[in-house]
């Protein structure tokens, strides 16, 4: 049968596939959205939608199979029990999310790769600050530099 691989799946079994392995808003709100509910605006939702979608793009031009999320929606009260969180932290908007980066190779595709950063929309917290995840937030820090110090 066309289009059936060797184990019997379809072109649109592998394609659903591929796509489980992209991140999902359910990955990003990690259970945050029922539990804190009552903080998740509807600007909090178009945010996080959008942070998804270009984390999504930045894994894909970085030919990642699969990553987890080490970090995403921090509503107020889980931001305050994180030490060192800014308390203006993009995490708490739904503008960041920290991917899983154990060995650092996420990050290093990112810094020898600032033209694909721009072209999506993202800004990298400095690989020096964020040992074992990559921080990305779709707007620009305080200094305006495309990979910044927090
Ligand atoms: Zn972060």
């Amino acid at each position: 049968m066309p289009g059936v691989d060797a184990i019997g799946n379809s072109a649109t079994d592998r394609r659903l596939t591929a796509a489980r392995t992209m991140l999902t808003l359910a990955d990003y709100f990690m259970g945050r959205d029922i539990d804190h509910a009552h903080e998740l605006t509807a600007e909090l939702l178009l945010n996080a939608r959008d942070t998804v979608k270009r984390a999504n793009d930045l894994l894909r031009l970085a030919g990642r199979a699969s990553c987890p999320v080490n970090s995403g929606w921090r509503p107020h009260a889980i931001n305050a029990t994180i030490p060192n969180a800014s308390p203006r932290s993009r995490h708490l908007t739904c503008q960041a999310v920290d991917l899983g980066d154990h060995d650092g190779t996420l990050d290093a595709w990112c810094i020898a790769h600032q033209d694909a950063l721009a072209a999506l929309g993202l800004w990298l917290e400095h690989p020096s600050a964020t040992p074992g995840w990559c921080h990305v937030q779709i707007v620009p820090p305080g200094s305006g530099r495309r990979v910044f110090m927090p």
